[in-house]
Order: structure tokens, then sequence, then C-alpha cells
């Protein structure tokens, strides 16, 4: 069976590393935040290029969004503009809040939120904006739609969950890494993510120093000094395993990336080479981006869940992200949506297929798995 994704095959390298890391810290029996947490926030701050203090590890992603929300106050009948087609958490955490999630439909080419629809969106309730850069791909945040939020005074908080070392090229050249460009990001260390730890994990940033300190008291009840609490927080902390864990990746994680860009632009070559552009659409990497493949989806223009079938019985592990948009969710219901109403994120989730990818694996595996895609179509 080609897994969907195989962590074993880049653990490998890191083994004697990360058990050597494992065994200091059970020496010392402590494991909540601590060395090993500042250590990896200083690291991250130094790889996404913030100022010293901006990174906070927590507990997950879900987390991450859920501390940023709080981090810029977001209230009961706050709305928050964000999209439909993404993983659960992203609206899950609005709405946690008693904000309401205010769906957008996406761009056809990268599954991203749509900017001029999410921007049509606003209210005089409107308090944030939550583009998630999906699959790998940063949202195209440039400096005219930061400001068309920022003049109304909505804050942008970006799900980089799936986008831990994605970044673009801004008009004017500058280089803008996912989670860095709006108010407050979001990562998570989930062990799926390209960043993945060995449980759950997240962090949240931000480059405003008075909400990074903010965000440090959130994550342990609100507390900057033990027992004494200056507002209500979550017990939301990054545990001393992962922290170690995650920073022996973090060396890694740039050629870990690049690797996912070859399969990528192989998988590309393999479409062409075997006559398969009429039935599927690569994902598109838009000018000036750096998508970093979390997952690589494709669409299939008709029949998606019979060639998954097809490939799943033939040993291939595909799988659909996402199967329903998130604004036809049943615990959603109350906010009155209907189908047809984001007819882009509804047709994705329709002809979307991720397709393995990830550090160590094989040409000839990806050769056998379009080898068998060309067969579908062609009897
Ligand atoms: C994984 C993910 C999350 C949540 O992260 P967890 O660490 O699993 O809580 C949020 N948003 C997106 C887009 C994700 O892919």
């Amino acid at each position: 069976m080609l897994p969907i994704l195989d962590l074993k095959r880049s653990f490998n390298a890191i083994k004697p590393e990360v058990f050597s890391a494992i065994e200091r810290i059970f020496d010392r029996q402590s494991f909540i935040l601590g060395q090993e947490v500042s250590t990896f926030e200083t690291h991250c701050d130094k790889y996404l290029e913030l100022p010293e203090g901006s990174c906070t590890g927590c507990a997950s992603g879900t987390d991450a969004l859920l501390l940023a929300l709080m981090s810029i106050d977001i209230k009961p009948g706050d709305e928050v503009i964000t999209t439909p087609f993404t993983f659960f958490a992203t609206s899950g955490t609005i709405a946690r809040l008693g904000a309401v999630p205010v769906f957008a439909d996406v761009d056809p080419v990268t599954y991203n939120i749509n900017l001029d629809d999410a921007l049509s969106k606003i209210t005089s309730k409107t308090r944030a904006f939550l583009p998630v850069h999906l699959f790998g791909q940063m949202t195209a945040l440039d400096e005219d739609v930061i400001n068309a939020f920022h003049d109304k005074g909505i804050k942008i908080i970006e799900d980089a969950a799936q986008a831990f070392g994605a970044c673009r090229t801004s008009p004017d050249k500058r280089i803008m890494r996912a989670g860095t460009v709006g108010d407050v990001g979001c990562y998570s260390f989930f062990p799926t993510k390209n960043l993945g730890g060995c449980g759950d994990g997240g962090m949240v940033v931000t480059r405003d120093k008075e909400r990074s300190e903010r965000l440090k008291k959130l994550r342990v009840h609100g507390s900057g000094t033990t027992y004494f609490h200056d507002e209500i927080g979550i017990n939301s902390r990054l545990d001393a395993l992962q922290a170690a864990i995650l920073d022996i990746k973090l060396k890694h994680l740039e050629s870990w990336n690049n690797e996912r860009r070859k399969i990528a632009d192989y998988y590309k070559l393999l479409f062409k080479t075997n006559d398969l552009t009429e039935f599927i659409t690569a994902p598109a990497e838009l000018e000036n981006n750096y998508h970093i493949y979390h997952q690589y989806v494709i669409r299939v223009k008709s029949r998606r869940d019979d060639l998954m079938n097809y490939l799943n019985e033939r040993g291939f592990a595909v799988r659909v992200y996402y199967p329903l948009s998130l604004h036809l969710q049943p615990c959603f219901k109350y906010l009155n949506y209907h189908e047809g109403d984001f007819p882009e994120s509804e047709k994705l989730s329709r002809e979307v297929l991720a397709l393995p990818v990830f550090p160590g694996l094989k040409a000839s595996e990806q050769e056998e798995l379009i080898t068998n895609i060309a067969d579908f179509f062609r009897v």
C-alpha cells in the first residue's frame, strides 16, 4: 500500500538526535514549557524573520486560532469573515467564542478565499478576517488587501496551519512569510503537518509586543505571575518533548519542503506525458509563490469518487480534503446557509483529490500511481 503520508521515511534520519533529546528531558523530569519551549520559540522567531519574542508555543493549531481570536478581543456576536473550504477548526474556533463565521467563496485556481468576495462581506459587525493558506500556498495578502481591512478597523488572523515555511514575494519584492503578514498568525504542529511533532502542538505569532505578552499569559489561564490572574485565559501550553522534537525537525524543514516541491513538479510532468490534462487539473502555483505542498490536491473533472475507489482498491491511498464545505455542516445549520451559496467551494468538494506527497516518496511510486490513473481513464 502506498500511504498518503509515511512519516517513518523522514524520521529515520533524525532518530538518534530525537532519542537523545527525549532522554535528556526524561532525566530532568520537567515537561511543560521551560527551556526547550523558549529555545524552539526563539528559533521560530529567527526562521520566520520576526522580532525576538514574537512566537508563542501552545497546545494545538486549534488553540492557536482560539488564542489569536481572544487576543484581539473577539466577543459574542462579532463577525469574522473566513473560508468555507478548510479544516473545521478555522470556523469552529470562531463559533466557540460565540462569534459568527461569515463565509466568502473561494478562488477556483488556488482554492484559497476569494479576496473580492471576502471584502464584499464586510459589515459594521466585522471584527476580523481569517484567511487560510490552504494546502501550503499563501493567500495573496498584498498591502492593498491588508489596508482595505485595516482601514475599517478589521484585524487579520492567518490560519497558516498548513503553511509553515510557505512564502511569497510581494509586488515590491519583499519576502512575505505565511503567518507573518497579518496581525496574528497561527500554526499547527499536528504530526501530519509539514512541521509536525509527536503529538498535538501549535504556535501563535505576532509582531505586536504587547499582544505577544498577552498571548503568553492567555495560554496559562491569563496569569503573568503564578496564581495571579489578569484575565481569564485557557490551559494551552506546548510541552518540552514536542518543542525539543520540533526544534530538531525545524532544521530539516527547508529541505523537506523543497523535496515536496520536486515531487509536485514531477506529478505535473507525469500528467502531461500521460495525456491526463483533459481529465484532471494539477494544483496551480501562482507566480511569486513558494508553495510548500502540505497536500498535493488535484481536481478531477468527473467520476472523482470512482477514481478514488479504483486507486484505493489498487493500493494507493488517495483522499478527499474536504468532502463537505463548512457552510453545509450540520453544526452550522443555525447560520442559515444553503446549498448553492458558495458554488466554487461546493464544486471543489466534489472534484478534489489529494495524492501522496511527503519527503521520501519515490519517483517510481509516483509513476506507478499515475499509470493507474491513466488506466482508469482509458478503460
Ligand atoms: C490542522 C489544521 C488546524 C488545526 O490544527 P490542530 O493542531 O489539529 O488543532 C487548523 N486549521 C487548518 C487549516 C488545519 O489544517
